[in-house]
């Protein structure tokens, strides 16, 4: 019997991320160091899904927030991402004997890819030189508890699908597999 997990794709390669400040990261880096360890150790096998952002927007993009991905091509393009990725765990699913694909890992906090923490805020337009006008789009960022946008497809497709996987976040995923 094989087991498997599904990660995002940043958790296995952080160039694909948004670049920042990668001291801001140190938290969900600690995190992954760990995930990644115990994958090693327990002998798990890996699916990496595809990067949204960086196939749509490359490696320069902005960061950007849940609303300006809530638009059809960024849907239709994420739909088309997945569906190699459903076609493979489709046919896992056919051989449960064989297979158990354990979760689907989430990054929390992004706006494509978060499960329970993603970014939204009223981001559009030009930002402009306006000091008050910059602050007045900063302010409108927050978390919500709702799934980004490519995780909320990836949801609606696995039961579409009937595939019935959990969607994990990292910390969940290491409780999984101690
Ligand atoms: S879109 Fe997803 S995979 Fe890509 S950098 Fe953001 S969280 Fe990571």
């Amino acid at each position: 019997m094989k087991s498997l997990l599904v990660l995002s794709h940043c958790i296995l390669n952080t160039a694909s991320k948004v670049m920042q400040d990668e001291r801001e990261l140190a938290e969900e880096y600690q995190i992954r160091d760990l995930l990644l360890q115990l994958i090693l150790r327990k002998n798990i096998q890996i699916l990496q899904l595809p990067c949204p952002e960086f196939v749509l927007y490359g490696s320069q993009r902005w960061g950007h927030v849940k609303n300006q991905f809530q638009h059809p091509y960024f849907e239709k393009a994420s739909k088309e991402m997945l569906e190699p990725i459903l076609l493979q765990l489709e046919e896992y699913d056919r051989h449960p004997e064989s297979f158990s694909v354990l979760g689907i890992v989430s990054v929390e906090g992004s706006p494509s890819c978060g499960y329970h923490h993603t970014c939204i805020g009223e981001w559009k337009g030009e930002i402009g030189t306006d000091p008050a006008h910059i602050s007045q789009i900063q302010g409108s960022l927050r978390m919500s508890s709702k799934p980004g946008v490519f995780m909320e497809l990836l949801k609606e497709e696995l039961e579409a699908h009937k595939l019935s996987i959990p969607i994990l976040t990292m910390e969940e995923t290491i409780e999984l597999l101690k």
